[in-house]
């Protein structure tokens, strides 16, 4: 029987093939070992980094608890080289039914030293792979540029975050006014994209008093619509906010579990996330519960999640269960259950199963039917 993975692996080889004329041996040896080549996708998709550091220093930001510096510097590979990697990670998928890719999640991929290779990358990913692409920014993109990224993808999933007027000056010192931002929207969208609002992370004492105002303005902007997110708190984003008189206490009560060290620990806002939801629908927005449900959408696709949840309305036809158990043999896989919750398909197969086969497993058919899917190795 054909393993399942032999067509994607064919095509990934053939990418790199393309590739190689392209490149020097040195330049293909820096793609194979840099991190974009072994990385797993995250649940929105593969985070793609245009630079390394961020200068903006927004005040609840991770980055600098992971060991991100205050400066900013391009990325190392070139747009070519990008590529290669990514066709080199064995838990990628190439095309439009591939691997969701996402960037802005560790930087600002529209800051003045990154911007041109940003657009760069994103036009080598589309000439080469063609997978969905979403960014995330908080940058002011003129009209210019905003043509240019449209000229390239006319798909692409574009996410402005603006999470506050009234706080800027304490939370997001140095980047660009909320005002910039709302004419990023503008610019996207006479460029003919789907610009759509980044809500996240919902700072609780800071996002009841504002989301109102932020909601009716980026939909005046042409803001089509809505992601909101939490947010998540290491011990010095905690103290940061305190020293910039954020009501910590409320953010402390949230808490779902003790605080250690460098790691990051979710805050409770889904009460927060429904109200803007709900004021969200009432002003014609789309809502999305997650990020990736909005790259999915401005390239024209849907998954089950989004149906679930009425983010569109649309029939969804699940594969079958042997549709399933097919894909899982020609895996090379034993299934031994195979069943659907709400909205997530829960595939369990019997050990020995190989971790990146997996993985390669739960994104593929991920991608393929557009549904949420758990695989879980069990004893017999
Ligand atoms: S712009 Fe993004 S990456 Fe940069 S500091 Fe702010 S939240 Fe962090």
């Amino acid at each position: 029987m054909p393993n399942i993975f032999d067509e994607i692996n064919a095509l990934k080889e053939e990418i790199r093939d393309r590739l190689s004329s392209k490149l020097s041996k040195k330049e293909i040896r820096e793609a194979v070992h840099d991190p974009h080549a072994h990385r797993r996708p995250r649940p929105c998709g593969l985070t793609v980094h245009t630079g390394i550091g961020c200068p903006l220093r927004c005040v609840y930001c991770y980055i600098y608890d992971m060991g991100f510096q205050h400066n900013i510097r391009q990325y190392p590979l070139s747009p070519e080289q990008l590529v290669y990697a990514l066709a080199s990670n064995p838990y990628f998928i190439p095309g439009r039914n591939g691997t969701l890719i996402a960037m802005g999640s560790v930087t600002e991929p529209f800051l003045p030293q990154t911007k041109d290779l940003s657009i760069r990358y994103i036009e080598a990913i589309t000439k080469y792979l063609g997978n969905p692409i979403q960014f995330s920014t908080k940058m002011y993109i003129d009209k210019r540029d905003a043509w240019r990224i449209a000229d390239i993808d006319p798909d692409i999933s574009p996410l402005i975050t603006i999470i506050t007027i009234k706080h800027r000056v304490e939370l997001e010192p140095y980047a660009p006014l909320p005002e910039l931002r709302f004419r990023t929207i503008e610019n996207l969208l006479e460029a003919g994209l789907k610009p759509i609002l980044f809500y996240r992370p919902i700072i609780p004492g800071i996002a009841e008093e504002e989301y109102e105002e932020i909601l009716v303005r980026a939909k005046a902007a042409g803001a089509i619509g809505v992601v909101a997110g939490g947010l998540r708190v290491t011990k010095n984003i905690l103290s940061r906010l305190s020293e910039k008189g954020v009501p910590v206490k409320e953010i402390l009560r949230r808490m779902t579990g003790p605080l250690h060290d460098n790691e990051q620990a979710p805050v409770m806002v889904s009460d927060i996330k429904m109200r803007i939801k709900d004021k969200a629908l009432s002003l014609g927005f789309i809502f999305f519960s997650q990020a990736c449900m909005a790259n999915i959408y401005t390239h024209g696709m849907y998954c089950l999640r989004m149906v679930v949840e009425r983010t569109v309305s649309a029939r969804f036809n699940l594969p079958s269960s042997t549709e399933i158990e097919n894909i899982v043999k020609k895996a090379g896989l034993t299934p031994i259950r195979i069943r659907f919750t709400r909205y997530t398909l829960i595939v369990r197969v019997k050990e020995p199963c190989d971790k990146v086969r997996k993985f390669l497993l739960q994104e593929l058919i991920k991608y393929r039917y557009k549904i949420c899917v758990s695989i879980k190795c069990e004893k017999t």
